[in-house]
């Protein structure tokens, strides 16, 4: 389904909604489940509730969040060349930098937060924030607010770019020595694709008309 054409008047504009590519406005109408809105200029969707559709990302979080312990505690990569073989985890990954002197050692904490910490964070801002929703019950306190934190740490959630960093050191190592995939590095990819798959899932402005309206 294509949305109207706005309503400019000053005392409706909270039934406007603008497409996020285009910036056409529309009026707000009632999308059934199911359903998708499209923008009437670019045809970009503007909503598209699905059934079950918060029960999904919830699921998607919680499974992500369990792989992302998973990934932190057991080996990540072993390497073995000319008999000497080592072993690394995540954290190992992470404190590498704290193990150089002088300026690197910053970048520890960088690391750790933004290939861990903000993961995590998004995951368990989501989680609590549809998790009541997802069971039928009202939103918890700050609901919103732990959404609108977990949608804007986005773009510094960076789970997926230490992975394929990861692929590409090991395509300029893998002739040099023989390497080795521990239980954390299957984790972590299961995790990025989780991820992946929640954040396709999650129409932002679907989730906002449920909130305001508990
Ligand atoms: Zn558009």
């Amino acid at each position: 389904m294509t949305l109207a054409e706005p309503s400019l008047r000053p005392d409706r504009l909270d039934t406007l909604i603008a497409c996020p590519h285009c910036d056409c406005l529309h009026t707000l109408a009632s999308v059934p489940v199911g359903a998708t809105a499209r923008c009437s200029r670019c045809h970009s969707v503007l909503l598209s509730p699905r059934r079950g559709a918060i029960a999904t990302i919830v699921s998607l979080a919680f499974g992500a969040l369990i792989l992302m312990i998973s990934a932190v505690s057991f080996p990540f990569l072993e390497i073995e060349a000319s008999g000497i073989s080592s072993a690394a985890s995540v954290i190992d990954a992470v404190t590498a930098f704290a193990e150089a002197s002088g300026m690197m050692a910053p970048l520890s904490a960088i690391v750790g937060a933004l290939i861990i910490l903000l993961p995590v964070g998004r995951l368990v801002g989501i989680i609590y924030a549809l998790g009541p929703l997802a069971m039928g019950r009202q939103p918890a306190a700050h609901a919103g607010l732990a959404f609108r934190v977990a949608m804007r740490l986005r773009p510094w959630a960076m789970a997926e770019i230490f992975i394929l960093g990861v692929a590409v050191a090991l395509v300029k190592i893998v002739g040099l020595a023989s390497v080795e995939f521990g239980s954390a590095f299957w984790a972590f990819v299961g995790l990025v694709l989780l991820i992946a798959a929640k954040d396709t899932m999650i129409c932002e402005r679907s989730i906002w008309r449920i909130l305001a309206r508990k």
